[in-house]
């Protein structure tokens, strides 16, 4: 029997109504698989502890996390906290303690889902953005304002180190390279940011000669963020920096179909530490108690989850169970156009997997 220890911080509004649905399907998996056991940690971590204590996590959180195999979150935000207060004394801290220095986004056009973009079907849209997690242009190194200029200025820093650099484009080639992807996509800005990309293009040519059958191509962001709309199905593997990422990752899930349906990773790759998983939408508060979220970004997360545990085979058994969910459409959720609930949308999934689809 294979046991893992998994902590769940299903967090505000919506989060724990779609943790629920991934709860259930972690279940399915041990029925399916019969050698497999989760057990599952809850721990309340959110903005209604915040408003109450004072912090989103007890002072010894991280230290709390740091043996299980695997972290689930949901998502944390509530209208009378700042959002930077959650993002900044949980989600940053957890990412960064870990090194989670790998941001795993798929953008992946499900069966059954509409594209905003016209005539892109399944078949062009299919890929992954690796974007950089801990450094960058969000490493919180400070920056200054020049109050007494003749016109107010402010300078922001942007950290890029050789080692955080070296190591996010390492792992982006070999992630091509195992899976048996044709090239890599580089994000780039080195004609306008003159310090910062230069350096990062050069350590991407660097590390390019241990992957001579991987080539790489280098676009500058905002091409690049075009070519997403206008030729999705060029794209295999993308790696970028914690900004570029983070923006092209937003406009990849809507041209996948939208927010309730795509899932993350956060992973540390060399599992010293906890990785973490979790749909990239937030709390949601507009449809927060009337059990309409979709639940599929939860789900899809359980099943990266699952591959980065070395389960591949159930990572593929969830992600068929939700594209036949979604063919059948009894369950819809709202926000796909159907009138389901989430807890039926879910049970719609659990038995497609029971199935065994
Ligand atoms: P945050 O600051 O936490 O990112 P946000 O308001 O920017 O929150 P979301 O909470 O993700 O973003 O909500 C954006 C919109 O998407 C809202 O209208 C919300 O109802 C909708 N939405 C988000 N997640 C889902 C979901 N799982 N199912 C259906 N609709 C969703
Ligand atoms: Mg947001």
């Amino acid at each position: 029997m294979n046991y893992f220890n998994i902590a769940s911080i299903p967090g505000d509004g919506i989060g724990p109504e779609v943790m629920n649905e991934g709860y259930k399907v972690l279940k399915a998996m041990e029925n399916l698989h019969g050698g497999l056991s989760f057990k599952i940690e809850e721990f309340d971590w959110n903005c209604t502890r915040y408003i109450k204590t004072g912090t989103m996590m007890p002072d010894n959180g991280l230290d709390i996390l740091k043996d299980y195999d695997s972290i689930l979150f949901g998502a944390v935000g509530a209208p009378e906290v700042p959002d930077h207060i959650s993002v900044w004394q949980l989600i940053l801290p957890i990412r960064r303690a870990f090194q989670q220095y790998v941001n795993l986004r798929p953008i992946k056009l499900l069966k059954g889902i509409e594209s905003p973009l016209r005539n892109k079907t399944e078949k062009d849209i299919d890929f992954i953005v690796i974007r950089e997690n801990t450094e960058g242009e969000y490493s919180n190194s400070g920056g200054k304002l020049h109050e007494n200029t003749p016109h107010e200025t402010v300078i922001q820093n942007s950290v890029f180190t050789r080692f955080g650099t070296e190591r996010i484009v390492k792992y982006a080639f070999q992630y091509a390279k195992q899976k048996g992807k044709s090239k890599l996509s580089v994000a780039t800005k080195s004609n306008a940011m003159n310090y910062s990309m230069p350096f990062w293009d050069d350590i991407v040519r660097e590390i390019s000669r241990d992957y001579p059958n991987i080539p790489f191509h280098l676009y500058h962001i905002d091409a690049l963020a075009a070519f997403f709309v206008l030729k999705p199905e060029e794209f295999e593997v993308v790696v970028g920096s914690n900004l570029f990422g983070d923006i092209l990752t937003d406009l990849g899930a809507a041209v996948a179909g939208g927010i309730g349906i795509a899932p993350s990773g956060n992973i540390n790759p060399e599992g010293d530490y906890p990785s973490m998983f979790e749909p990239i939408h937030g709390s949601a508060p507009d449809i927060t108690g009337k059990g309409i979220a979709n639940p599929i970004a939860q789900i899809w997360s359980v099943g990266l989850m699952l591959e980065h545990l070395g389960y591949s085979d159930l990572a593929s058994v969830i992600m068929a169970a939700i594209e036949k969910a979604i063919e059948k459409g009894e369950a819809l959720t709202p926000d796909l156009g159907g009138n389901g609930t989430t807890d039926a949308f879910g049970d719609a999934i659990v038995s497609e997997i029971l199935k065994g689809v």
